[in-house]
């Protein structure tokens, strides 16, 4: 449980003063008086504690796991009270990137000619070391971007590793040449080829796998990028690509790192993170412009690194097959409803249970299900149908007691529809 120890609903419901308050006090951070009361009494839009339905917007209770589009993961109350820190002192942003990108990867134990950079989400790290690559340090060509008159053209990638995130490839400007075999990729390097691009959840599609992509990387003198935003678990993805060789490699933040929703990770070549640096917020008239990160982010992101760390990785994966076997023992007493567990080889490499009933028995599809639990009350988001039989989900986003509350409603919808 010590997931969940320190992490209750009060904490979500935003008394953010109260925990900065909590934390702070004793250390007399704020000798001025721009220090929070220990309790800062909210009046006004968040008066009460769930400024989400004060907008008429529902919570939901989340079985799909860290999903962008809704809202990622929550934050351990003690990254709430580092980024309330951050928001209290000027700070020079170019400044707090490197130092912050130094910590990092010392906590993360990289290789000495690596360091890493606080972007606002893997996606704006992959843009932005791209760009790096591209431009290197030449302010011109910086400034010119997505234009790459003068700069290389091209980024290869295996055509099953083709995905929604190379968009941030593209925005460069940059051509990405499709290949499948090891002899497509000797025939598509040329003196255009700026990288070759992995996406590491791909891996198993793919005919070239992801050690051996980085070694003919080496071979023909090119960049290697690995996209592994959402692949941890396990921890040691976080260094695993670069001492596999990897020139650069990008995590999400806001997903199982549970660190601010808006951050994200370039971990990768010391120059080859400075200039993408030089590409991305705050230096202006660049491409990363738009992708900007705040002192909250940044510092959010080495208190979250530094939680994500320490956390006892096996106890947590015990206590989310727990609250599924929870779930399935009071699911499958409703005669028809079957369940069965898997873990996902890479990416939310977390327990999930699929969820599979006789139709015979209990007219609902899938689809329906989940529209249904979607608009119940309390909402609850879950995945169905989508070519699979039944429902998927997982229990890592769930709060404590949840377990139960999806478990009751799961049962009641089963026993609504029987035959
Ligand atoms: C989520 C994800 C991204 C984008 O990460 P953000 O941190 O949301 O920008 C990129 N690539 C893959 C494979 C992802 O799963």
């Amino acid at each position: 449980m010590r997931f969940n120890s320190n992490w209750n609903r009060r904490g979500f419901l935003g008394t953010v003063g109260m925990i900065a308050g909590a934390v702070l006090a004793p250390q007399r951070l704020f000798s001025l008086n721009r220090a929070a009361p220990v309790s800062t009494k909210v009046s006004g839009f968040g008066r009460t504690g769930n400024p989400y339905e004060e907008l008429g917007v529902t919570t939901l209770i989340n079985c799909e796991g860290t999903m962008t589009t809704l809202g990622g993961s929550l934050p351990h109350p003690q990254l709430e009270a580092v980024m309330t820190m951050a928001g209290r002192h000027f700070v020079s942003i170019s400044k707090l990137e490197v130092a912050a990108g130094n910590r990092i990867a010392e906590m993360l134990k990289l290789p000495g000619d690596y360091s890493a950079l606080v972007t606002s989400g893997a996606a704006a790290a992959i843009q932005s070391g791209l760009a790096g690559i591209l431009t290197g340090g030449d302010e011109k060509l910086i400034r010119q971007l997505p234009d790459l008159t003068g700069m290389k053209s091209e980024v290869i990638i295996q055509k099953s590793h083709r995905n929604p995130f190379d968009h941030q490839l593209r925005s460069t400007g940059i051509k990405l040449i499709e290949i499948e075999t090891v002899d497509d990729l000797h025939a598509a390097v040329s003196n255009r080829t700026a990288m070759m691009h992995f996406t590491n959840f791909a891996n198993a599609a793919g005919q070239i796998k992801v050690d051996e992509w980085v070694k003919l990387a080496r071979q023909y003198g090119l960049p290697c990028m690995n996209d592994a935003a959402a692949d941890t678990p396990p921890v040691s993805h976080l260094w695993d690509y670069a001492n596999m060789g990897y020139d650069l490699i990008t995590f999400s933040g806001g997903k199982a790192i549970r660190g601010p929703q808006c951050a994200g990770l370039l971990i990768g070549r010391k120059e080859m993170v400075a200039n993408a640096l030089l590409n991305n917020s705050p230096n202006e008239d660049t491409l990363g412009r738009s992708q900007k990160v705040g002192k909250e982010e940044i510092l959010g992101m080495v208190k979250a690194l530094e939680l994500f760390l320490a956390e006892d990785h096996d106890a947590l994966a015990k206590e989310w097959q727990a609250r599924l076997e929870l779930i399935s023992r009071q699911i499958t007493k409703v005669p028809g409803v079957s369940t069965s567990f898997f873990v996902p080889d890479i990416a939310n490499h977390v327990p999930h249970m699929r969820i599979t009933w006789d139709e015979a028995r209990i007219s609902l599809s899938a689809e329906q299900a989940s529209k249904l639990l979607r608009s119940s009350k309390p909402a609850i988001a879950i995945g169905g149908g989508e070519g699979k039989p039944g429902l998927a989900m997982n229990s890592f986003m769930l709060q404590p007691g949840e377990d139960k509350i999806v478990a009751a409603q799961l049962t009641k919808l089963f026993h609504e529809h029987a035959a």
